[in-house]
């Protein structure tokens, strides 16, 4: 365990005392006084750069260049110490489920393993000993039993919104993770294919196939994984983060499809449709479908069939026991519970946190519940939800039209804050036999509380929806534009990060949930009404302005490094620079108000103002390697967390006053610093 808190909060979050008497003597006359100041984390500082040069750099320049290497900053130091607890806290759970699954993970060898998985199998009926393979027709029954049971290959049933209530979507299943796994290693998918298709042939108690028979199948399964890749649409990603940005789509009515296609043995689009359940008024199909719906009425069915063995088997994979300590510390953690036993219990973990992540999160909720300032988040939102309203009263680029709307979505939008009421997952229940049956009830379990939110409101059923698709315990805050609802989890509400005894601490992270209000009003999500129906709220007038502004904002965050030589990309980060840009602007004035509130005299207000901004640096605190750079560049919608800092400062009048910054790299005139909100 000892791994596990190597970390002391404690020095960075030490009590702010001389906020008055500062001892400040400058050491040469040039340079500024408010930049000799004494702060609270004087340490981390580099007083040799100019604020206007690299605020970046001012605040963080001696950890840059000095820090341990253990050392992943604030946050990266808090979000390991944490996801090592939250593990730890799984593994040792009193939880009468979790222990059942653990142990019998523990007890799982490689026969029991196979002995499971074949008789999975033979529950949904994809393996059997007869010599015929299936019809069409029948084929189709089993791939809606696997759905039922909370797989998703081919095809997938999963959950949207429309408005105002949630309805049952069928759209494009799952890649198996064998597969993705090998490409994003650069490993051979075909190989990958392979290894699961002569796993499950070995042990069955057909003859062995020979290695050609095998080669042309895994390279049929392959071409099925593409197409289904290919169908693959982000507005139905799991991940609540790629809806967010997903590109807005119309759906299509089931009964749209009708007769548009037709297999040699009559089988239609409607007849699938049909055996998956999606034919009433809450049913959308997604139109990307269109090329599995083609799939399934045209490829030969034995290859079909042998592609749902393939998929099973693919899903429990990871679970078969393996000696780890073949491999070593693999995992390079060291801590408690990794490298003992055959490593199941790790894979389980891992593998539920995707399929049946209220599990998980059953046992988030116990450990996070507590000790989260839930009431203190409540209220700094309800007093942000205020001052934003204001500003868009206020704002002097809109019509009255656009006003009202945008007002009338803010005053909607839901805050779901820490935990839900009820733990998650609270009904499941574990009644199989083994390991294996039960992680498939899991699933099963999952998919019909899924759909049982269909046709419900929407606005009730916030925490419902979202813990089908994330733990409770994710470090992170999420907007979701098609339910008008933010989510702020406990990991942000605790004393490390939300402490209520370090007031520039407390706003800097305050910053994160204006964040996740203003992705309302984001070059996405202001495309989305108070109801989450995508509803062009706009005056046309007003809409090209708003565009016009968010094309500066581009242009500003362009002119920024990425890394040496590379420069920033303003367009794909502009929804989260337009995030921060509010987020911040809302923190910084609600700090403001509670300075005043304080009877702080000016000098004393201007100091605590600036360690908000210098805590503002600590909260995105990092020391990222070039190449992490060219990854986050590649494929993040959010800046680098030194442009969260760089870009947003640079804009705002009261910094630049705050610091006294007249000049420098990323100098802006008062007329270049764009306003939005
Ligand atoms: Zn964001």
């Amino acid at each position: 365990m000892g791994a596990i808190l190597t970390f002391s909060a404690a020095i960075l979050f030490s009590g702010c005392t001389d906020v008055i008497d500062n001892p400040v003597t400058p050491t040469e006359p040039s340079v500024d006084p408010v930049t000799q100041e004494k702060y609270e984390n004087d340490d981390l500082m580099d007083r040799t750069v100019k604020p206007g040069d690299s605020f970046w750099q001012f605040a963080l320049g001696t950890w840059l260049k000095s820090h341990d290497e253990e050392d992943a900053g604030l946050q990266g130091n808090l979000i390991n110490t944490h996801s090592s607890l939250l593990s730890y806290a799984f593994m040792e759970s009193s939880d009468p489920l979790v222990q059942k699954l653990l142990d019998e993970a523990d007890n799982l060898g490689t026969e029991d393993y196979m002995n499971q998985l074949f008789s999975i199998m033979f529950d949904l009926d994809i393996a059997g000993d007869s010599d015929t393979p299936p019809s069409r027709k029948q084929l189709i029954e089993l791939l809606a039993k696997m759905v039922d049971s909370g797989y998703s290959p081919l095809v997938r049933r999963t959950i949207n919104t429309d408005d105002g209530v949630f309805v049952r979507v069928l759209t494009s299943g799952e890649n198996s993770a064998k597969v993705v796994g090998a490409l994003q290693s650069g490993d051979d998918p075909v190989e990958a294919i392979k290894e699961i298709l002569s796993m499950v042939s070995s042990f069955s108690d057909d003859p062995e196939e020979d290695d050609e028979d095998l080669d042309v199948l895994a390279q049929k399964i392959l071409e099925i994984e593409e197409t289904v890749g290919m169908a693959h649409n982000d507005q139905y990603a799991d991940d609540l983060r790629l809806r967010q940005i997903a590109t807005p789509k119309r759906d299509q009515r089931a009964s749209q499809f009708r007769a548009r296609r037709r297999a040699a043995d009559g089988l239609t689009v409607e007849d699938i449709c049909q055996a998956l359940g999606v034919t009433d008024d809450y049913s959308v199909v997604d139109e990307q479908l269109e090329p599995i719906f083609t799939l399934l009425l045209e490829e030969d069915v034995e290859t079909l069939a042998s592609y749902l063995v393939f998929y099973i088997a693919s899903q429990y994979y990871d679970l078969m026991p393996i000696d780890w300590s073949e491999y070593g510390d693999i995992f390079g953690m060291g801590s408690g519970y990794m490298n003992l036993g055959n490593g199941v219990k790790e894979s389980l973990y891992t593998l539920l946190s995707t399929k049946a992540p209220e599990l998980i999160s059953r046992v988030d909720y116990m450990v996070m519940k507590d000790n989260i300032d839930i009431e203190g988040c409540r209220t700094l939102m309800e007093q942000m939800r205020t001052l934003m309203d204001g500003r868009i009263a206020a704002n002097d680029w809109m019509s009255d039209a656009t006003k009202g709307a945008a007002r009338e979505k803010l005053a909607a939008m839901k805050f779901n804050i820490g935990v839900p009421d009820e733990q998650p997952g609270a009904s499941f229940e574990l009644i199989g036999e083994n390991l294996l049956e039960n992680v498939q009830q899991l699933r099963q379990q999952r998919q019909r509380q899924m759909m049982a939110l269909v046709g419900k409101p929407v606005a009730n059923h916030g925490w419902d929806f979202a813990m089908q698709f994330m733990t409770l315990g994710t470090y992170n805050a999420v907007y979701a534009p098609f339910l008008n609802q933010l989510f702020i989890l406990p990991a942000f509400l605790s004393d490390g990060i939300f402490p209520k005894d370090n007031e520039p601490m407390r706003y800097a992270t305050a910053m994160v949930f204006g964040h996740e209000m203003c992705h309302g009003f984001d070059a996405n999500g202001s495309n989305y009404d108070a109801e989450g129906s995508i509803i062009d709220w706009w005056t046309p007038a007003d809409r090209t302005e708003f565009e016009q502004r968010q094309q500066q904002m581009v242009t500003l965050y362009d002119q920024l490094w990425q890394y040496d030589g590379v420069h920033a990309d303003g367009k794909m980060t502009l929804a989260e620079n337009m995030a921060d840009m509010g987020g911040v602007r809302l923190a910084f004035e609600l700090y403001k108000q509670k300075l005043s509130t304080d009877g702080l005299n000016t000098e004393a207000t201007n100091h605590q103002l600036r360690e908000f901004f210098l805590h503002y640096v600590l909260f995105w605190q990092e020391d990222a390697s070039a190449d992490a750079l060219q990854d986050q560049l590649e494929d993040d919608e959010h800046s680098a967390n030194h442009n969260r800092i760089i870009g947003i400062t640079r804009l705002m009048d009261e910094w630049y006053d705050l610091f006294r910054v007249t000049d420098g790299q990323w100098y802006l005139t008062p007329a270049e610093r764009v306003r939005i909100w």
